[in-house]
């Protein structure tokens, strides 16, 4: 069985206790891993701390910085294969997702930032009157403490890296326990590319033993976090304590607003991807699709048949077109939602089951789900399921649409299907949400800023603000008086 261990500054770090990493897609144990006790988060937060205050990272010039990152991004790619392999076994990801979305897309995140960061970062020199002029200067923020979830285990985790390392940051990353293996295995990438030792800190444990000890703590600086709301609320008490910048990007309810000028078979397809790419883990998933009268029952009725021909099998089969959740509670957790929907009176249209193929039945699997008659009232409108069930309304006009998709508390994105560019422009306009894809879905560009309103968070992820987030802004104000005797000089002048 492969071992992994967790890497504190710049050593691969031997822990007392270990932990059984599962394959989703078989329930078989892959690998045993090493699991931070509160004195291996103590070492990593002092490493990353003297990494910053003594070392010469944040001291590199930019030009260095990027040489590193664009180290990363190649160790990335020359590792491809094997992190694809990996991230598939450890998250139940189809291997063609991994293999053409995630892996690469990682590798990018790295070589994006090291590519633009210099141009985000210029300072700014104002004079603000005769007297005085002032210098804005971005600096990093410090210490960081990154947290991600396990939906997108690795992409998630260097978009965040890449950012906070191109602003001179030292971090501590904490990937979910339930897929720390990617993330361990750039450990070993950022170690050859030679990255100085307490830059980076990679440390595996549960959320409930060390989320608090790693949030609160006073010599950390900032904590990015991606994950559910619920845990999100912990991490503002924890950090309240010693008042940290945060940023969080947290849950969705995301809505599918389909018109009746689109091309109908267009409009299945794109939004059998927006649902169940991922098995339906998917922070933007648009879980709730709301499709104009007039084609209300056609678009319901080929959804569902091309829903229940999507080929369920195992993660590592290039042919599989969904593979298993990532866990039986989270199995669990989506049964109770469909369970209550039921008693709530939605209708299920398709799936709602285990499948019962021999291959399949020791995984963690789910039928793609669709729903339909559901009460805006109901749980299951108004909370994050996380996996593959879809709730297809019907809306009979534009006001409607708007109200409907704005019916939430989160509001981190939403799709518009249509022709008529100029309406959904307008809609975009009118929509709560962070990010809106018109007559497209799932777009992240590195360059553009991500994140969402309302509940689904705040701060921006990727772009010229989500990398700023890594930054703070110091005001450098130098008095310009001829004789250098400012008004303060004299108030108290005796
Ligand atoms: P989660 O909140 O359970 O876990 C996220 C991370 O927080 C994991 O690393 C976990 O170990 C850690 N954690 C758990 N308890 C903690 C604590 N008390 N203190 C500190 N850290 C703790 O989320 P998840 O189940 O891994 O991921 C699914 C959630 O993530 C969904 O709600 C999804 O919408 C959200 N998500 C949001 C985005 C976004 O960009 N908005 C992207 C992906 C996922």
């Amino acid at each position: 069985m492969n071992k992994y261990q967790l890497f504190i500054n710049g050593k691969f770090v031997e822990t007392k206790e270990k932990q059984n990493i599962l394959n989703p897609s078989t329930g078989k144990v892959i690998a045993d891993t090493g699991i931070a006790s509160l004195s291996e988060v103590d070492l990593a937060i002092t490493s990353a701390r003297k990494a910053f205050d003594e070392g010469e990272w944040p001291k590199l010039s930019l030009e260095e910085r990027k040489g590193f990152l664009i180290k990363i991004k190649q160790g990335i790619l020359d590792c491809a294969a094997e992190l694809a392999s990996i991230e598939s076994a450890n998250s139940g990801k189809p291997i063609k997702e991994t293999t053409f979305m995630d892996i690469p897309s990682s590798a990018k995140a790295f070589e994006d930032i090291a590519n633009k960061f210099e141009s985000y970062l210029h300072d700014e020199n104002i004079n603000v009157s005769e007297a005085a002029k002032a210098n804005l200067r971005r600096e990093p923020a410090g210490v960081v403490v990154l947290i991600v979830p396990w939906n997108y285990p690795l992409l998630i985790a260097s978009w965040k890296l890449a950012q906070a390392l191109a602003a001179g940051n030292t971090v501590v990353i904490k990937p979910s326990s339930l897929t720390p293996l990617s993330l361990l295995i750039l450990a070993r990438i950022i170690k050859e590319a030679g990255l100085p030792e307490g830059v980076v800190n990679i440390i595996n444990g549960s959320g409930s033993v060390i989320g608090e000890a790693l949030c609160s703590d006073k010599r950390v600086d900032m904590v990015s976090f991606t994950g559910s709301n619920e845990v999100g609320r912990q991490i503002l008490n924890y950090s309240s304590k010693n008042i940290k910048k945060l940023t969080m990007e947290l849950g969705g309810k995301s809505a599918s607003l389909v018109f009746s000028d689109m091309d109908i078979d267009t409009a299945v397809n794109a939004s059998l991807c927006s649902i169940f790419l991922n098995q339906g883990q998917m922070c933007t998933a648009m879980s709730r699709i709301f499709v104009e009268e007039g084609i209300f029952d056609k678009f319901t009725k080929d959804f569902v048949a091309k829903a229940m021909r999507i080929k369920l099998g195992l993660a590592d089969d290039y042919e599989t077109q969904m593979g298993p959740l990532i866990s039986d509670a989270q199995r669990k957790r989506v049964i109770a939602f469909l369970e209550k929907a039921k008693a709530e009176g939605a209708k299920l249209l398709c799936g709602g089951k285990i499948p019962k193929a021999q291959d399949l039945i020791n995984g963690y699997f789910f039928e793609p789900t669709v729903v339909v008659n559901v009460n805006t009232h109901s749980h299951i409108f108004k909370e994050e399921v996380f996996g593959p069930v879809v709730i297809i309304n019907e809306f009979s006009s534009t006001e409607e649409a708007v109200r409907l998709a704005n019916d939430s508390d989160f509001g981190l994105a939403s799709c518009i299907w249509t022709k008529d560019l100029s309406l959904a422009e307008d809609l975009a306009k009118r929509i709560n949400a962070g990010t809106i894809w018109i007559n497209t879905y799932g777009m992240f560009y590195n360059e553009l800023p991500y994140g969402g309103f309302k509940q689904s968070g705040f701060g921006k992820e990727l772009g010229r603000e989500g990398f700023l987030e890594y930054t703070r802004l110091k005001n450098i104000v130098i008095d310009q008086t001829p004789d250098a005797k400012p008004l303060v000089n004299y108030w108290y002048g005796f």
